[in-house]
């Protein structure tokens, strides 16, 4: 195990996961038949001296959960010290009813997330009875300021990305290494590439490898930012690029695929489940 604290990539697929729901593509297909492929939704898992936390509570936490205590070396039935959220899409919250009666029935876990974020999930179910009951407190952040997860620094930051209930953050970790994790956004900003030049780590947006991969009528109203201009857009930087949040049309999800051999060329890298990042 790495010395603490250290980050760990938990998932690195988009919200509709690998093998993507309802699809029958060549890709999707290609990790029915081979469970190597197959990948579980963006996550990012956090070890500190005295506990753990998870960025994002997606449909796969419960698997997540256990494999960041058996890579953090912890008892898997010790309760996350917080979950962290980025933002109110399908693949970010739906693993929080899990933590209620139906499943592990924590109690007190705490849910970081911004004020729009706990107030939308503080008022409708199957959120909000979480928070009635106990099992989550609301730990609202403010932007722009740090908060502390023992010793490490975890700043907010805001991120443009549609928001129909409430908005999006990425995060900052920081011990004395540092993590920009922006698993969703809607391009790369000025803002972004300052924040990715400023962290030795970066673990950013890679869903589509190009603009025109969604063929889908409304791939319009799904803006991500393509890996294919990322690369040229960060190229310059002395950052660590890491790629997550595939979508299951991403050629970088096939091992052998040309884009990904493209993207480890320029020093950048594809996400993967288990990667360890340190932090100290
Ligand atoms: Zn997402
Ligand atoms: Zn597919
Ligand atoms: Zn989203």
């Amino acid at each position: 195990m790495s010395d603490l604290p250290f980050a760990v990539i938990l998932g690195t697929v988009q919200d509709g996961g690998y093998p993507h729901i309802g699809c029958a593509c060549a890709s999707c297909s290609a990790a029915v038949a081979d469970p190597q492929r197959r990948r579980r939704v963006a996550s990012l898992g956090l070890v500190v001296r005295g506990g753990m936390a998870i960025i994002d509570a997606t449909p796969d936490l419960s698997a997540q959960i256990r494999s960041l205590a058996e890579i953090a070396g912890r008892p898997v039935n010790q309760p996350p010290a917080a979950v962290l959220i980025t933002h109110l899409h399908a693949g970010h919250i739906l693993g929080l009813p899990l933590l209620g009666r139906e499943g592990w029935a924590s109690t007190g876990t705490p849910v970081w997330a911004t004020e729009a974020c706990l107030e939308f999930l503080e008022r409708h179910e199957p959120f909000a009875g979480l928070f009635r009951h106990g099992h989550l407190v609301g730990r609202a952040l403010t932007l722009g300021w740090d908060t502390a997860l023992e010793e490490l620094a975890i700043q907010p930051i805001p991120v443009h990305h549609r928001s129909e209930f409430g908005d999006t953050v990425a995060y900052r970790i920081e011990a004395g290494r540092s993590i920009f994790y922006a698993p969703d956004l809607d391009g790369i900003t000025v803002d972004v590439v300052e924040q990715i030049r400023s962290a030795d780590v970066a673990i950013i947006d890679g869903t589509f490898f190009r603009k025109k991969e969604l063929r889908r009528d409304d791939a319009s109203s799904v803006p991500h930012p393509a890996i294919a201009d990322t690369m040229s857009a960060v190229a310059q930087l002395d950052t660590k690029i890491v790629f997550t949040h595939l979508n299951h049309t991403n050629p970088t999800l096939d091992p052998e695929s040309r884009e990904k051999k493209a993207v480890e060329a320029l020093g950048m890298r594809i996400a993967q489940e288990g990667e360890l990042i340190p932090l100290a």
